[in-house]
């Protein structure tokens, strides 16, 4: 009789769950993965998948008020929420049905419900049933911050529950100025809300690019968004439907709707993890892993939002694979976590790879930095005000590029194809090699010559 019921059992049907569980079977291993909520998790069922939909969704605002300066003239047009959210809907269910077939295609056993750990090889399901598993993968993801408990925040949502709202929110207040909060922001102003934005610091999208925070504010204000910086949501209040925000600087905002996005926490919580002796690291409050992801425990292994490393479904996807492969696959693989591209789909969108001039300047003793803002060509006949911002930072001394900023349109699909040759080290020379691809707003990236700013740091006393 075997040791164990199973070789490998998986917490959580997520982005890096469902590869861990896939890749470690075709192996040959025998699987089993508990998934308490939806197969697909976060990224899935309410995160990149639908935030995505909507965004492309919200855009077609921008298109219809574009399209007169090319000769349209597009009658009365309207927009339904409760169409969006049903099709939004729709499309997530199927996605969620394609991960479920995915899983049970590869071998593994999926079992809905929640599984936490009794001791360092058995694993108690919701439904009381015990599972021994040989190698255990905690893949629990993350979940909303609520905050400070400030009075009245049973009022507040957060982006679990932005994608189920009845109804699209007249005025809505969102805290917050990373990732969630700027994509939201874009998404209800471009259906038609009145959007404040309330950002505790000086500026939105602390830890990107000075140039890129700046960049984005003004454009995000140009769209007709409000951002309050400098003071946080103190307290909400309902009246019947409506809700007022009460701002730590005394003044206070009328809403329909106020939102959180405030940052995640990992899933950790009632997990059974001090049972079995897995160890949270104390710098971020995510579980604890070595750079094979294996925690404080021989045979459990940690990958994801559940380890707060680089919160992305790519990197847990990448995780999740690695771990299957070193583990079962005889094949040791180590994530780099270096340079990894990400995008904020805020309007106008943001994508980014590299250092930060901040960062190159903090490490590198010689930076160059070639910067252009310019009117894209679809606004000289669409009239729009908006600008593009494209920066490289570059080390002046191997003439290596350290990273790309982009602020425009595409600036996502533009990114992931520069990181290809961030990651190979490409030099400015090589950018420069390059033919431009014309007319594209990223071949200014290939055409930038001069500097626009060169850093030296001086050599300390
Ligand atoms: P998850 O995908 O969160 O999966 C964890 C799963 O574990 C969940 O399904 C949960 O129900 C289940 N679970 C938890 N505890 C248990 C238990 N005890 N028993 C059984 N099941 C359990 N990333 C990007 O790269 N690009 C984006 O555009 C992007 N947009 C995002 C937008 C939003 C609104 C949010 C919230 C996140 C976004 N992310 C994005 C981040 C991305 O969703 C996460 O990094 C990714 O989903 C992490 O994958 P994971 O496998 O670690 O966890
Ligand atoms: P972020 O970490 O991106 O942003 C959190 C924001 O909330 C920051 O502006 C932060 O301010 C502010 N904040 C934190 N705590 C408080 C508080 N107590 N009171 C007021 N403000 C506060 O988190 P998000 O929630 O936006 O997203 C979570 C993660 O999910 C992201 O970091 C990312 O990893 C992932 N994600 C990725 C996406 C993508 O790839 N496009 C999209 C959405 C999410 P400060 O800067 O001052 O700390």
């Amino acid at each position: 009789m075997a040791e164990f019921d199973v070789d490998l059992f998986v917490i959580g049907g997520g982005s890096g769950g469902v590869r861990a569980a896939r890749i470690a079977a075709n192996y040959g291993a025998k699987v089993m993965v508990a998934e308490e909520y939806r197969m697909g998790g976060t990224c899935v069922i309410r995160g990149c998948v639908p935030k995505k939909l909507f965004v492309i969704g919200s855009h077609v605002h921008q298109e219809i008020e574009d399209a007169a300066g090319f000769g349209w003239s597009i009658g009365q047009v309207s927009f339904d929420w409760a169409t969006l959210v049903a099709n939004k809907d729709k499309e997530i269910a199927r996605l969620e049905r394609a991960y479920t077939t995915n899983v049970e295609k590869s071998g593994a056993t999926i079992v809905k419900t929640r599984a936490v750990l009794e001791d360092a090889h058995t694993l108690r399901l919701a439904t009381g049933e015990k599972v021994t598993a040989k190698y255990i993968l905690i893949a629990t993801g993350g979940a909303p911050n609520h905050g400070p408990a400030v009075p009245g925040i049973e009022h507040v949502i957060s982006s679990n529950e932005a994608f189920h709202l009845k109804e699209l929110p007249k005025r809505i207040v969102i805290q917050g100025g990373g990732y969630i909060a700027l994509e939201f922001a874009g998404i209800f102003a471009g259906y038609g809300s009145d959007v404040t934005v309330v950002y505790r610091g000086d500026n939105i999208l602390r830890g990107f690019d000075e140039d890129v925070r700046k960049h984005v504010r003004t454009e995000m204000e140009k769209h007709g968004i409000t951002i309050i910086t400098g003071c946080t949501v103190a307290k909400v209040d309902k009246h019947g439907h409506d809700f007022t925000a009460h701002l730590s600087g005394g003044s206070s905002i009328a809403a329909d709707q106020v939102m959180f996005a405030i940052g995640r926490h990992p899933n950790v919580a009632n997990l059974g993890l001090e049972t079995a002796g897995v160890a949270i690291n104390p710098a971020n409050g995510g579980i604890q892993v070595d750079g094979w992801s294996k925690t404080s425990v021989d045979n459990i292994y940690a990958v994801g939002d559940v380890t707060h490393r680089t919160n992305l479904t790519p990197v847990a996807i990448r995780e999740g694979h690695a771990f299957a492969d070193t583990v079962f696959g005889k094949r040791p693989v180590q994530v780099d976590h270096a340079t990894i591209p990400t995008a904020v789909f805020s309007q106008p969108e943001v994508g980014t790879v590299g250092l930060t001039e901040e960062e190159a300047r903090a490490q590198y003793s010689h930076v160059d930095i070639y910067k252009t803002d310019f009117r894209p060509i679809k606004a000289t006949m669409s009239g729009r005000d908006t600008r593009v911002l494209m920066k490289l930072v570059v080390d002046a001394s191997s003439d290596r590029v350290l990273g790309c900023h982009i602020v425009g349109d595409c600036a996502a699909e533009i990114t992931q194809a520069v990181a290809i040759a961030v990651k190979m080290k490409a030099t400015k020379a090589d950018f420069d090699a390059t033919v431009a691809l014309h007319p594209t707003a990223s071949e200014e990236l290939v055409t930038m010559r001069t500097p626009t700013a060169r850093h030296v740091r001086q050599a300390a006393e």
